[in-house]
């Protein structure tokens, strides 16, 4: 159980709601902050605005997988107000309180480092990557579906990058019966791929490669779909980039040359919000539950 911690969990969407769900079953007690619009009320957990809150107490911090953008503002589906994460919020919070985020950047780095917090990115564990890659996989084949009017069995799949999703892409894609190839730069990743079956392809090849592409999905965040090798693509080849923003691929060039590229972010929170904030929650509670035993051991 967390009973007694202080909680602010700031923004997001619903995947938010599951955090929620099972803090408050834990017992923790929550300020939520950007949850104005939610109809359902959770017992133990108070909606506020970010200048109402006594940050003297708080125990950790929940942001939003994507953190916070470069100015701050942290995203907030359930409401309409702008909801900004500061040094000086950070600076009332005590010593120990920890901040947690899915992913990070330079505006949150610099903030959590100029006040002496503890960071948790959430997915850099490989746990939460691979369990996420679960319903990452169903998103972007649900995109796949959507876009192109023939099937993904039989046709030629290119997968850049073989990290949690690219793995998990490259085993679904497969069996659904697709040709698959994946391209890599290690020669371990190299191996792998022709172990599970799939061909595999040096990424430096990437070019003479994507010639009879009807699907290529992209996971490696660097602009690594550039104009020379969407120059190399049949036009009807759809371009799905997973990678976070702003993705690997020359989307403005794709549009010149009449290719459909889609940047796809937050497929788990789309597709399966409830999974995605379950995957979350449960890490949560566990690294919270963490913290709450340091705590009442200085007690
Ligand atoms: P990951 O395990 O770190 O895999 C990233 C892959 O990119 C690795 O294969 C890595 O290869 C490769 N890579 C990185 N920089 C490269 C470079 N400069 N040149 C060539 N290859 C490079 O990450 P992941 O968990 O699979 O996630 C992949 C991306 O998708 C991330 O940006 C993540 O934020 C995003 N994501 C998006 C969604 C969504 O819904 N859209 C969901 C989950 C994740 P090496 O091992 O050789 O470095």
């Amino acid at each position: 159980m967390l009973t007694g911690m202080q909680i602010a969990v700031i923004g997001g969407d619903a995947r938010q709601l599951e955090i929620i769900r099972k803090l408050t079953e834990l017992d923790a007690r929550l300020s939520l902050i950007g949850f104005e619009q939610l109809d359902h009320a959770f017992t133990g957990a108070v909606k506020e605005k970010m200048d109402e809150v006594d940050f003297s107490n708080m125990d950790a911090m929940i942001l939003p997988v994507a953190g916070t953008n470069l100015e701050g503002q942290v995203e907030t589906i359930f409401s309409d107000e702008k909801v900004f994460l500061t040094e000086e919020i950070l600076s009332k919070t005590p010593e120990h309180c920890t901040i947690f985020s899915g992913i990070s950047n330079a505006y949150l780095n610099g903030i959590t480092k100029q006040t002496k917090k503890n960071l948790v990115q959430l997915f850099a564990r490989d746990d939460v990557a691979i369990y996420n890659s679960i319903p990452t996989v169903e998103g972007t084949i649900m995109m796949a579906i959507q876009h192109t009017d023939f099937t993904i069995h039989g046709s030629n799949v290119a997968i850049l990058g073989l990290g949690r999703c690219g793995m998990s892409l490259a085993r679904a894609f497969h069996t659904l019966g697709a040709k698959v190839k994946v391209g890599a730069r290690k020669t371990e990743h190299l191996a792998r791929i022709t172990e599970m079956g799939v061909t595999p392809f040096y990424l430096n090849d990437l070019q003479k490669e994507v010639g009879d592409t009807d699907i290529l999905i992209n996971t490696i965040p660097y602009l690594i779909v550039n104009a020379e090798v969407i120059s190399k693509m049949p036009v009807q080849t759809l371009i799905i980039d997973i990678a976070s923003k702003p993705g690997g691929t020359d989307f403005r060039y794709a549009e010149k040359r009449g290719i459909k590229a889609l940047l796809a972010p937050s497929l788990p929170g789309i597709v399966a919000p409830k999974t995605a904030g379950q995957i979350l929650a449960d890490v949560l509670s566990q690294l919270l539950h963490e913290l709450y035993a340091k705590r009442k051991e200085k007690e």
